[in-house]
């Protein structure tokens, strides 16, 4: 059945006495322009996606004609006889009724996903969890080659900004360690219903082989990273130390060896001058 304008998407969810819940972040696509663009950054033939919050299967229906098989996971049960009837033609779709944040995806991906040659996810992504998704998706050392989202058009602007931009925070940095980002599309919020109060891209995720530093403790590196971004337009020496704990002579030391000086804003530094400074305190 086909859902992907506002009057049909109206009726299914009438007849089956569906409300919104705002805080699942319910906002379902009703611009039947959007969903073909989401699926193309995504699909292929021998291509398994996983779908987190498939709403009222509008986007899922059109993963499920270009991939060979769809695992959406949808946390509001009350949406069960909605997706029974929106995907009762689309055979190679399975729903997982869960909290996205709290499945073992390494195990459902492995089992789902077995005979894929390429698992991609795709996803108009509520927004209260963006980041703890994305991060999620991307830590989890999961066997995903590409993540194409809609996310809220300032999460876009920071997630797929330059590092050392203004425009860049801590996620930046975390993102660009993990994947090649870029923002694909805006989306307008006339394009949901209801409408959220802002407007939404769409952004691709591409995932490395390899990040593109090299970090001696990993750990160590995104706990500085977190650090200078925390008061972002302070003096680098200043913060940092406060923040973490560290001795104004050590962290000078490692500004030095890294070839930092001490007066900079975290905000401006590049990936190189990161790790640079995360390697030089674990010597
Ligand atoms: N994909 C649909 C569309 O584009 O019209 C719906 C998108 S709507 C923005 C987000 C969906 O995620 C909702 O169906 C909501 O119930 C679901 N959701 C919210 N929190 C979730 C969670 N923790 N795990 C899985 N799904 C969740």
């Amino acid at each position: 059945m086909k859902i992907s304008n506002k009057k049909d998407l109206k009726s299914v969810l009438e007849a089956e006495g569906f409300s919104f819940k705002k805080s699942l972040g319910q906002n379902f696509l009703i611009d039947d322009t959007v969903c073909p663009r989401m699926a193309c950054a995504v699909s292929g033939e021998n291509v398994g996606v996983l779908e987190i919050g498939p709403g009222a299967g509008v986007l899922t229906a059109q993963l499920s004609s270009s991939c060979k098989k769809v695992v959406s996971v949808e946390l509001d049960t009350r949406l069960k006889p909605v997706l029974q009837e929106t995907l009762k033609d689309c055979h190679n779709v399975k729903i997982i009724w869960n909290d996205i944040l709290k499945l073992d995806l390494k195990t459902v991906l492995a089992e789902e996903f077995a005979d894929c040659d390429t698992i991609n996810v795709c996803a108009n992504l509520p927004y209260y969890i963006t980041s703890p998704v994305i991060m999620m998706l991307l830590e989890s050392h999961l066997p995903i080659n590409t993540i194409a989202v809609m996310v809220q058009k300032e999460a876009a602007d920071r997630l797929c900004a330059d590092v050392g931009s203004r425009a860049a925070g801590a996620v930046t940095v975390a993102v660009n360690y993990y994947a090649e980002a870029e923002t694909l599309f805006g989306v307008p919020r006339g394009s949901f219903m209801p409408p959220p109060n802002v407007d939404s891209a769409v952004i691709k995720l591409t995932l490395r082989d390899k990040p593109p530093v090299e970090v001696t403790d990993e750990k160590l590196f995104f706990k500085i990273v977190k650090a200078c971004f925390a008061q972002r337009r302070k003096i680098l020496l200043n913060t940092v130390c406060n923040t973490m704990g560290i001795s104004k002579d050590s962290f000078r030391a490692a500004l030095n060896e890294a070839g930092v000086s001490e007066t900079v804003r975290g905000e401006t530094l590049t990936m190189e001058q990161l790790a640079a400074i995360s390697n030089a305190l674990c010597e």
